[in-house]
């Protein structure tokens, strides 16, 4: 790309244009949340409004050069940064705006989840969305987004009002249940295939303090732990969450010291319901029923501090392997899988994890949304992490080997956002299942070039 075709860009934009020839700014914007990926690009341009968004595309255009959308920069595959591509950047465009009577908020289009927590916390109000407030609303809502707020709310999706988006052609439409509502449609878990989200409109609900919990039992316990989980957590009600993990205890407060270091299997709780410490009690008497746990903590604590309680643990820079499925049981033989591969674990940060999509997420019809695994309880994730780049080949056999053996236990197909870098096309497809040929024709209408294809990729449907 010559600097003179950059400079131009430059002129156009309210926000900056980063190049190759900017050194440690463009190593800046270049590098994303997991440091295994090392992409250069041809450009960031880092968008302060539509305009600029509309700007950019059209400069891509007319330079012959590929397009990549940034808005988290949290995808496992680095989808948001490839080489020689320009990479439209919403990071400046992180602004929520709540109104309080409506209950919803509408959110730019490259904010985290913290901002939107952060905004509507301040009038006791949420919406579901991811465990981590540094990831982007961008990516996590066009793939759906479960979090901790998903048995008692929905999916993330299923607050989606609306969403203003710039299309492939440069034009600026909003999609919602009355304009465009294919479009709509395939927004809600189709991906960053169809245009660049410039804001979301979300449905906010009344949470405020909630119910942090931790427990977690020696790794021997790990069957009965399992057993008891999966018939005990779909029945809870609603307003109760818990994803299980296997992890390595962190050498920090609340864990006591003579557990840091130690492979563990566990839970962590969200109790959205009235979280006095008397209540809490109650909620989480059963948890010594499978076993004694080595360590159980529960608190009330401000929904943003849950929100927020992992991200010093995993800050950006890490190395990342990660690898998911979705599952509607815990299969008695898949118990021995995570007992052999926690007893494995390669680095302190590695771990596992099943998060609940059951509770209200089931609500929405299987037609509802892009979203195809309402029948599914749990969507899984295995995560290689860890600081050393030394590490990257042993966290992904470790990954890739756990994945391979848990996977004839699952129902086929992962999460959009939980691919990992490189999964082949029978992996997107097993994602959406029966609604892949629906999303490729809409794919045809609203984006026929295959534009935005640094994605978790849905090809156009052929003409005819
Ligand atoms: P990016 O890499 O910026 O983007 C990902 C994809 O979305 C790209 O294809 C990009 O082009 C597209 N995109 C992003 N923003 C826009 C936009 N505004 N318009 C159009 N396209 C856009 N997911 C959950 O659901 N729940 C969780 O609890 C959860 N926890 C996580 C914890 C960690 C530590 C990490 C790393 C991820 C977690 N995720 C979770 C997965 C997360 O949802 C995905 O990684 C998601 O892709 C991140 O979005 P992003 O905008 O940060 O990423």
């Amino acid at each position: 790309m010559d600097v003179t075709a950059l400079d131009t860009l430059r002129e156009t934009l309210r926000g900056e244009v980063v190049g190759p020839q900017d050194g440690d700014a463009y190593d800046d914007a270049r590098a994303v949340y997991n440091a295994m990926i090392d992409r250069r690009p041809a450009a960031v341009a880092r968008c302060a409004d539509v305009t600029d968004v509309r700007a950019a595309l059209r400069f891509a255009r007319e330079n012959e050069l590929d397009i990549a959308v940034r808005g988290g920069g949290h995808s496992g595959g680095g989808l948001c940064v490839a080489d020689d591509a320009l990479t439209v950047d919403l990071s400046r465009m992180r602004w929520v705006r709540v109104d309080p009577e409506a209950r919803t908020a509408q959110v730019g289009g490259g904010s985290q989840l913290g901002d939107l927590d952060h905004e509507a916390h301040g009038f006791g109000l949420a919406t579901p969305a991811g465990v981590m407030s540094t990831t982007g609303v961008g990516g996590l809502t066009l793939g759906g987004g479960h979090g901790y707020l998903t048995r008692a709310h929905g999916l993330t999706i299923d607050n989606l009002l609306a969403a203003d988006v710039v299309l492939a052609d440069g034009s600026l439409v909003t999609a919602s249940a009355d304009e465009h509502p294919e479009l709509f449609w395939a927004l809600r878990g189709g991906g960053g295939n169809f245009g660049v989200v410039t804001s979301f409109t979300y449905r906010l609900h009344p949470v405020d303090t909630v119910g942090l919990g931790v427990t977690v039992w020696d790794p021997e316990h790990i069957g009965d732990v399992l057993r008891w989980y999966r018939e005990f957590l779909p029945s809870a009600p609603p307003e109760l969450y818990g994803f299980f993990a296997t992890l390595v205890i962190a050498p920090e407060p609340p864990f006591p010291e003579e557990l840091y270091g130690r492979k563990m299997c566990g839970v962590v709780w969200c109790y959205s319901g009235k979280a006095d410490d008397v209540r809490l009690a109650e909620v989480f008497a059963p948890v010594n029923a499978p076993a004694r746990p080595a360590f159980h903590f529960a608190t009330p604590i401000p929904y943003p501090a849950q929100q927020a309680m992992f991200d010093h643990l995993i800050p950006k820079g890490l190395q990342w392997y990660w690898r998911g499925d979705f599952f509607d049981r815990i299969a008695d033989e898949s118990i021995d899988v995570h007992a052999t591969y926690l007893e494995n674990i390669p680095t302190e940060l590695s771990t596992m994890h099943l998060y609940p999509v059951d509770g209200a997420a089931h609500q929405a019809g299987p037609m509802d949304t892009a979203w195809a695994y309402r029948d599914a309880v749990w969507s899984g994730v295995i995560g290689g992490i860890s600081p050393d780049p030394a590490d990257a080949e042993r966290i992904r056999q470790w990954c890739v080997e756990y994945w391979e053996e848990l996977h004839p236990h699952s129902m086929g197909g992962a999460y959009v956002n939980f691919l990992g870098a490189g999964e082949s096309e029978e992996r997107v497809k097993a994602t959406y299942r029966g609604h892949y040929d629906r999303l490729a024709l809409i794919k045809r209408t609203y984006d026929p070039d295959n534009v935005f294809h640094h994605t978790q990729n849905i090809a156009p449907a052929p003409e005819g």
